[in-house]
């Protein structure tokens, strides 16, 4: 067994090191792809120029593509005989958000949202990143055919802010249309030090449910509370009272997050008006834990707007919901042994779930296949140890902050060489037999 184990790792190694002795000569061609991307970002399932890019360079390396998979998605399959087959995820789409940055290569796009209305656009998740690292290892494994056997598919998503394009795809017949994977594999890049990755089993990103509440009062004089029924008062008790949901009903071991991010009501400040919009967002780790956060939301909306004497009962709306994304255990100890082994151990970090959501399970859920999910760092490592060692982490700039700027070294390499090894994990397997 550990002399099986043993040939593998050396397969693997072995498999890794030809395919990326190439990684520095395509590296100046991917930076220069992911400055364009990035200073061209796209609104969400609008991502037809970075999906044009994708397609475009897919096929000249040899791929069959499939465009226009859920609105925007690509498809991209490179078959290299008998073998297992490995689907690899990037998410493309940018956020309605300004840019503040400062870089060369910053964004100055504009675009009409869903309503309408003109907003800024900027890459501020890092999206950009994620398509850059699938056509650079994309492109890897075509030109080394040699050192690995089976199918890679490789899918550019749309639509990952919305928790719409994973759906739009699987909806559209991904399922059906191509081959189904062994595994599913995805990562995101985040703050941590540039040039490592973190991840664990289990649990690694977060349900997530947002829901649109109405409350419905009486709209009066400021002068005459005595005619009205105050939605305000009404809004404040319940934002105050839904605090209490994760710190006196959620068990300490357990964790979840209610967040207001939402709160309008009224034009005027002598008037009272007739109704108040919340709009609150959920994570959760475990389902009969976000079964209970999200009775407990119902239960203290409708007895709050009973106790104001509310005309009628609040109106809760589902948003958008983000399932539990889960690694799968065996997969996922696959990923580390095979990541310790390239990297190094100093490299390759445990990380517990973050409350972060993504759609990427999806993927996996529809095609009833394993998948793995991890982490790779964006920041500067110098600044990342600078702020560990002052405890002042959390100031540094965050996914969707108008500031996060991941380093593009060694972070682009990095991504790259995760998204090899990690695919070889499965697909240098058959190539030592
Ligand atoms: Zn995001
Ligand atoms: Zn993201």
């Amino acid at each position: 067994m550990a002399k099986h184990i043993r040939e593998k790792a050396a397969a693997s190694r072995g498999g890794a090191a030809g395919i990326l002795a190439a990684v520095d000569e395509i590296l100046p061609d991917i930076e220069a792809l992911y400055k364009d991307v990035h200073a061209h970002p796209e609104l969400s399932m609008h991502e037809t120029r970075t999906a044009g890019i994708a397609a475009g360079r897919l096929r000249k390396a040899g791929y069959e593509v499939t465009e226009g998979v859920g609105k925007t998605g690509v498809v991209g399959l490179l078959r290299n005989g008998d073998g297992p087959t490995v689907m690899l995820r990037a998410d493309m789409d940018a956020l309605p958000i300004q840019e503040a940055t400062g870089l060369d290569y910053a964004s100055k796009q504009q675009a009409k949202d869903e309503d309408g209305n003109t907003v800024p656009v900027g890459h501020m998740c890092g999206h950009d990143m994620h398509v850059a690292w699938l056509i650079g290892a994309s492109i890897l494994f075509a030109r080394a055919r040699n050192a690995w056997n089976g199918t890679l598919m490789v899918v550019f998503q749309p639509g990952e802010e919305t928790a719409q394009g994973a759906r739009a795809m699987v909806d559209d017949g991904l399922i059906e249309r191509f081959p189904k994977p062994d595994i599913v594999l995805g990562q995101h890049v985040m703050v941590g030090a540039a040039g490592t990755m973190a991840g664990s089993a289990g649990p690694i990103t977060s349900a997530a449910d947002s829901l649109q509440i109405r409350l419905f009062g009486r709209g009066a004089h400021g002068s005459m509370p005595q005619a009205s029924i105050d939605p305000v008062v009404m809004a404040a008790s319940i934002v105050l009272r839904l605090q209490t949901i994760v710190s006196r009903e959620v068990a300490a071991t357990d964790a979840a997050v209610v967040t207001v991010g939402v709160l309008q009501a009224g034009t005027k400040e002598n008037v009272i008006p007739d109704d108040a919009i919340i709009k609150l967002n959920v994570r959760t780790f475990d389902p009969g834990v976000r079964k209970h956060v999200l009775s407990a939301i119902e239960r203290i909306v409708n007895a709050e707007a009973e106790a104001s004497g509310a005309p009628r009962k609040p109106e809760i709306t589902p948003l958008d919901r983000y399932p539990l994304n889960v690694n799968d255990k065996t997969a996922s100890d696959r990923i580390a042994a095979s990541f310790r082994e390239h990297f190094g151990t100093e490299r390759v970090f445990h990380t517990g779930p973050a409350p972060a959501s993504e759609d990427f399970g999806c993927f996996a859920t529809a095609f009833q296949v394993p998948s793995v999910f991890w982490f790779v760092g964006g920041t500067d490592p110098k600044t990342y140890a600078k702020a560990k060692k002052a405890g002042t982490i959390n100031d540094l700039p965050v996914n969707h902050s108008p500031k996060f700027a991941p380093v593009l070294h060694p972070t682009l390499q990095t991504g790259i060489e995760t998204l090899v090894v990690g695919a070889l994990a499965w697909l240098g397997e058959t190539a030592e037999k």
